[in-house]
């Protein structure tokens, strides 16, 4: 589990898991919504991807 941060500067958890021979990010959300897999930014609403994480 590694914590970046979206361009608005909200901090996402991210769990890398491994899927067929591919490893896929998995977001988390830290604050509003805790323990949940996320697709977008809870704050910015932006499409979460891994490319665009700082
Ligand atoms: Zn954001």
């Amino acid at each position: 589990m590694i914590d970046r941060y979206c361009l608005c500067g909200h901090r996402i958890h991210v769990q890398f898991s491994k899927r067929e021979n591919r490893w896929s990010p998995t977001f988390w959300s830290v604050v509003k919504y805790s323990g949940h897999k996320r697709f977008t930014c809870p704050v910015c609403g932006r499409k979460l991807d891994i490319d665009d994480l700082n």
